[in-house]
């Protein structure tokens, strides 16, 4: 094996994936002996779904989702009322500007579901095995696995190591690289319990209630009908969760049946890594970053974080790109990351602590809202830029510069996204530049030229993972188009 990720959480197994869907399968450990027992991070985002269509499991998760479709959030004293917002009755219409669907999975089923495609496509996934101790050397990482059953210990070689290894990431900490940010803002503890909460759809219900520890909460139905997960402040002392679940449904004489599980223990922090990356070592998921959970895109941006970097991770291990391919992860995915966790952090001060919402130093919000789904523009890594540092675009006047997510189009036989994720290809209307050792898809719709700022004559170079790699405005030649790849690729001409 050539890679080692450790961590088979959202973003472990997200990469294992995606690696083993472009041909270099991976190892993986996770030391506990299964995927997450509890719901935590729910639903799935449209361009993660498209991300998911690519490996062939978006169906796999719709079908594991919720059937009743809607999702209400809101901020309230009880789930029974009073109400004192409703922030979301239903998720935003991109229809225009995706073909996937929202999609409504927690995590303790969506992890399998990644878990069995990996294996599907040939990865080496181990759990109850820890990783004990690594180094990392000019040739290679060497790191010691110990099997949790047996007690063996086992050293193995590989290229490159990927730390999914979740906030607290032995891994960085090894490497002393810091989170940036504003810390620790709380310590969370939950539990799950069933009940029959009648009339209620699928919701998340920020609390604050004087009554519950630490005067706020969490209560959010799972995809088990009939199954709820309550979440309150780690204050010290043991907790009553009986009383903390009466008080935080509004019901006085419910009877929950709360589950044998071991309550679920979280930090709510703010912090993105100094460095994603670190010689042969590449930060995934919270690893990575951490941010409150307000606007799920925590478990979404590790499925994405995988997306992004799996098939870099192959296409040089397998020989087809030079390493400098890699240092993208950096440029790539830090400072979207910075910016999605100020946006969480923006809505964690609106929804749960009013009391911090007149701080100056808060973000002012992306908007479109669309823009924080489809607008972020990566300036540097794997891309022949294009002047200008703007960070994000609005998605609704799409430019097709460099960078951006590869616009939705439809077209008469489906749509450019169709044509997307299993390689690079070239997208055109010149069919000139057929033969080239890349797909090229000549596209003939006036929509698709306007959407990607080419004229029939241009070219545009779409990367496995949707984000537009080079493009050539006017008349484009083949040697033109190889040149840009093979830049792209870190690969000598
Ligand atoms: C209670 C709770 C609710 C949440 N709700 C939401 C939500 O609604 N929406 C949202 O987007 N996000 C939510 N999140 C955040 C979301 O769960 C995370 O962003 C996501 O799980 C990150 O995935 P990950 O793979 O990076 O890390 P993790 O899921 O933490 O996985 C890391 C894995 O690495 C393993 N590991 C660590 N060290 C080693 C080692 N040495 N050897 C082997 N294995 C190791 C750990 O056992 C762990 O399984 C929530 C989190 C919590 C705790």
């Amino acid at each position: 094996m050539s890679v080692l990720v450790v961590g088979g959480g959202l973003s472990g197994l997200s990469t294992a994936m995606f690696m083993a869907l472009h041909g270099a399968p991976p190892l993986l450990v996770e030391k506990h002996p299964t995927t997450s027992v509890h719901p935590k991070a729910r639903g799935q985002f449209p361009h993660v779904m498209e991300a998911l269509r690519v490996a062939g499991v978006d169906e796999r998760v719709l079908d594991a989702s919720p059937k009743d479709g809607k999702f209400r959030i809101i901020r309230a004293v009880s789930l029974n009322g009073p109400v004192l917002q409703e922030i979301l009755t239903e998720s935003p219409d991109f229809t225009h500007l995706s073909q996937a669907p929202w999609a409504d999975v927690s995590q303790e089923r969506m992890e399998p579901i990644l878990a069995d495609r990996a294996r599907e496509l040939g990865a080496d996934l181990r759990f109850s095995t820890e990783l004990v101790s690594w180094r990392q050397h000019d040739n290679g990482v060497t790191a010691v696995l110990r099997n949790l059953d047996t007690g063996t210990e086992e050293t193995v070689e590989v290229d490159y190591l990927v730390a999914a290894d979740g906030h607290r990431s032995p891994i960085r900490q090894t490497l002393g690289i810091e989170l940036v940010g504003r810390g620790v803002l709380g310590e969370g503890t939950g539990a799950l319990f069933e009940a029959d909460l009648q009339g209620q759809q699928q919701f998340l219900a920020y609390l604050l209630n004087p009554d519950l520890p630490g005067g706020a909460g969490v209560l959010v139905s799972t995809d088990v009908p009939g199954r709820y997960a309550v979440g309150v402040s780690n204050t010290v002392g043991d907790k009553d969760w009986k009383q903390i679940i009466r008080t935080a449904t509004g019901i006085p004489d419910l009877e929950p049946k709360i589950l044998d599980l071991p309550h679920g223990r979280s930090q709510t922090r703010h912090g993105v890594a100094e460095r994603f990356t670190d010689g042969r070592v590449f930060l995934v998921g919270d690893a990575a970053r951490m941010m409150p959970p307000t606007g799920a895109f925590g478990g979404n941006t590790a499925i994405m974080d995988g997306f992004s970097l799996a098939w870099k991770l192959a296409m040089v291990t397998r020989g087809e790109a030079g390493p400098g391919l890699l240092a993208g992860h950096d440029p790539e995915r830090r400072p979207y990351s910075t910016i999605l966790a100020d946006q969480q952090y923006l809505l964690y001060t609106q929804r749960g602590r009013p009391d911090l919402a007149d701080d100056p130093t808060l973000p002012a919000p992306v908007e479109p809202v669309s823009a924080l789904f489809f607008g972020y523009r990566q300036l540097g890594g794997a891309i022949v830029a294009e002047p200008g540092d703007d960070l994000w675009e609005n998605p609704e006047r799409p430019t097709g510069r460099p960078g951006v997510r590869a616009p939705f189009v439809r077209l008469t036989d489906g749509s450019t996204t169709d044509r997307l994720g299993h390689g690079f290809v070239v997208l055109t209307g010149n069919p000139a530049l057929k033969g080239l050792p890349i797909d090229v898809h000549v596209i003939e719709e006036p929509e698709f030229f306007a959407k990607y700022g080419i004229t029939p004559e241009g070219a545009t170079l779409v990367r496995p993972d949707f984000v537009i790699a080079w493009r050539s405005v006017g008349a484009t030649t083949p040697e033109e188009v190889e040149s840009a790849w093979r830049t792209v690729l870190d690969w000598p001409a």
